[in-house]
């Protein structure tokens, strides 16, 4: 018998949610984001979901040679681009188009004997001060790249560091559009909080919006605003069973570490998941579950391979009942991942990437 736990991804959400991203650009094309392995959903998995967007965007070219080997003939961007000179061969043989963030890929592609031009997306650092030129040197690293015969096409591309946030976008909007102003070539500027929060705003629709969090069903800008909120729904559910039921009294603790001690007695269910299958160690008691559909919590320390819930209140619970962790409940209940996500103190990126190898996977 398999272990009792399995994540399962939802075609029909991944669909719905892209088109919710559209819904709010609706004169945009949009590149689905899909690197990390599609958020770690596995690219395969998603592709039936996300196959209506007009491109992909991504950052190994592994990943971009298996978003081909799916049959996707349409657009794929490399957000980093090209990180030595032989990555440009393969740009050229599976079509890709490249951001350009830095002289030295300016100098790469000098170099590069290509039969076929290179598209690229030339990035600015409009003020998140990782990849890209500043303002004041955009002018000049695009008239560079103009020159290049193995250049035949220029987008103009940046990257909001708060979109998600009070600071908003449009300090780093000012700066793009002035530095850009007269610059011939597409636009794309716009993650999902740019695209769902920022959406009275037109330069967000520029030609090509760029979803990764709100296609797989997280809200981007979580507490703020749920998923919910937004129409998100999630792509990825992760059940287990519980294995164990333990009836404690007042005074007995729970796990490891004895972190949760009873103050009255208490149901306790232990559930196969634990940290090493990539559910965070450091969710403290309290954190929310579904049981067999119900709200619910956990109490104590997670364990590698198991955690704990209290099933006091939920008299019906026992060996064999469901505890959906994060996702969708068959009872039809949410629980968002962004609320454990906030209880572990990060964001729902980071669990949905985190999820292990050893979690067997279904697809609906
Ligand atoms: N564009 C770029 C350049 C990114 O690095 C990312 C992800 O970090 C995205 C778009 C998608 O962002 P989000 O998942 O917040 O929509």
């Amino acid at each position: 018998m398999p272990r009792p736990l399995l994540a399962t991804i939802h075609i029909a959400a991944l669909r719905h949610n892209l088109a919710r991203a559209r819904q709010a650009a609706p004169d945009a094309q949009a590149w689905a984001v899909v690197k990390a392995n599609a958020y770690g959903h596995g690219i395969e998995r998603v592709f039936e979901g996300l196959r209506g967007a007009d491109g992909f965007a991504l950052l190994d070219l592994s990943e971009a040679e298996r978003v081909r080997a799916l049959g996707w003939r349409g657009p794929i961007l490399l957000l980093e681009g090209a990180f030595e000179a032989r990555d440009l061969e393969l740009c050229s043989r599976l079509h890709l188009w490249h951001t350009v963030h830095c002289d030295e890929q300016i100098d790469m592609l000098a170099l590069h004997k290509t039969h076929e031009p290179h598209r690229v997306f030339l990035k600015m650092n409009s003020g998140m001060n990782r990849l890209g030129f500043s303002p004041q040197r955009y002018r000049s690293a695009w008239t560079r790249l103009n020159a290049l015969p193995q250049v035949d096409e220029i987008s103009l591309i940046t990257h909001f560091s708060d979109a998600d946030g009070p600071k908003g976008i449009a300090a780093q909007m000012a700066l793009f559009e002035e530095a850009t102003r007269d610059l011939p070539g597409e636009r794309s500027v716009s993650n999902s909080a740019a695209t769902l929060r920022h959406a009275h705003d037109a330069a967000v629709k520029a030609d090509w919006i760029r979803p990764g969090i709100a296609v797989y069903g997280s809200a981007p800008d979580f507490p703020e605003h749920t998923a919910a909120h937004w129409g998100l729904q999630p792509a990825m559910s992760l059940n287990a069973k519980i294995i164990a039921v333990q009836h404690i009294e007042v005074g007995d603790s729970v796990g490891y570490g004895s972190s949760f001690v009873a103050d009255k007695p208490q149901r306790i269910g232990v559930v196969a998941c634990g940290y090493a299958d990539g559910y965070p160690r450091i969710c403290p008691t309290g954190t929310p579950v579904l049981v067999d559909g119900v709200r619910g919590r956990t109490v104590g320390r997670v364990s590698m391979d198991m955690l704990t819930v209290d099933l006091t209140n939920l008299p019906y619970a026992g060996v064999g009942s469901t505890v959906t962790l994060w996702g969708k409940a068959s009872e039809g209940t949410v629980l968002s991942i962004d609320e454990v996500a906030q209880a572990a103190g990060t964001v729902g990126y980071e669990l949905m990437c985190a999820l292990a190898q050893r979690v067997p996977v279904v697809v609906e």
